[in-house]
């Protein structure tokens, strides 16, 4: 049952699930929380990179 890179990192550790919020594939089930949507927080991740420039004065 070895096919392609039989080992290329331990992958068998389960730590993303989908999240059902966003549907994402990014829910930590050690964080209890989504990687992508910030889930189970009420807001969605504000993404401060998005305006990292300056349009906020
Ligand atoms: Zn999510």
């Amino acid at each position: 049952m070895v096919k392609g890179t039989p080992s290329l990192g331990k992958r068998n550790k389960v730590v993303h699930i989908r999240c059902r919020r966003c549907g994402h594939h990014s829910y930590h089930l050690r964080k209890r929380r989504c990687s992508y949507c910030g889930y189970p927080d009420p807001r969605w991740r504000r993404y401060n990179w998005i305006k990292s420039k300056k349009l906020l004065h």
